[in-house]
């Protein structure tokens, strides 16, 4: 079983992760395994931080996606394969869906074309169910803005325009795959958004 998380910047994917994990390995006769990307292995957190580096600025928006995409791949090899492949649960923080969220709509790059790259890499490989942590932008950039303790009013409006579109792509991704693709509203208290989203993966756990 491949389980993904999914949303904005400002979720919470972490915190409700950190939360979530020892109560679903309770309720799960199988090891789950949980991991990110980009990253999960040595090639992949070096293609990471490669993305990441602030002082990459000028990374092209094809290059970004190209090495997000490649990093996701050598994921999917060393790590996600070969524990499915020994019958464990596999959770990963962020997967296709952020590309096509974050790469194909937010840096206009277009989301066919960012999903057919992605259907390369992952040879089909698509997730059992996916957590979407739903976040209005301002407020998920509020709660960045926090955590780093910055002021609210730097937040320039091309940082908010960036995330109205992401959001709307995830939103947009959700409503094309009900089935697979369960919606969290992640602005109620913690507590909550990880209630619903054990009571969302209750199903899909093998036990
Ligand atoms: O939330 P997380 O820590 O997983 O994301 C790390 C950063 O990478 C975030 O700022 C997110 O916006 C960015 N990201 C991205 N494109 C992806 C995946 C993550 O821009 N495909
Ligand atoms: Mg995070």
């Amino acid at each position: 079983t491949l389980i993904t998380f999914e949303g904005p910047d400002g979720a919470g994917k972490t915190s409700v992760l950190r939360a979530l994990l020892p109560q679903l390995q309770q309720l799960a006769s199988l090891p789950i395994v949980l991991t990110r990307e980009p990253g999960g292995n040595a090639i992949s957190e070096a293609i990471r931080s490669l993305i990441l580096d602030p002082a990459n600025t000028a990374m092209d928006a094809r290059t970004e996606a190209l090495l997000y995409t490649a990093a996701r791949r050598q994921h999917i090899m060393t790590k996600i394969r070969p524990a499915l492949a020994a019958g464990q649960i596999v959770i990963c923080d962020r997967f296709v869906d952020s590309s096509l969220a974050y790469q194909g709509a937010g840096r206009h790059i277009g989301v066919e074309a960012v999903a057919q790259m992605n259907q390369f890499a992952t040879e089909g490989l698509t997730p059992d169910v996916t957590i979407y942590l739903d976040i209005p932008s301002e407020l998920g950039l509020q709660r960045i803005a926090t955590q780093r303790q910055q002021q609210n009013d730097r937040l320039d409006q091309e940082d908010l325009a960036f995330h109205q579109t992401v959001r709307q792509e995830y939103l947009r991704l959700a409503q094309a795959d009900p089935n697979r693709i369960k919606v969290i509203d992640a602005s109620q208290p913690l507590a909550d958004v990880i209630n619903a989203s054990q009571a969302a993966l209750k199903q899909a756990l093998p036990t």
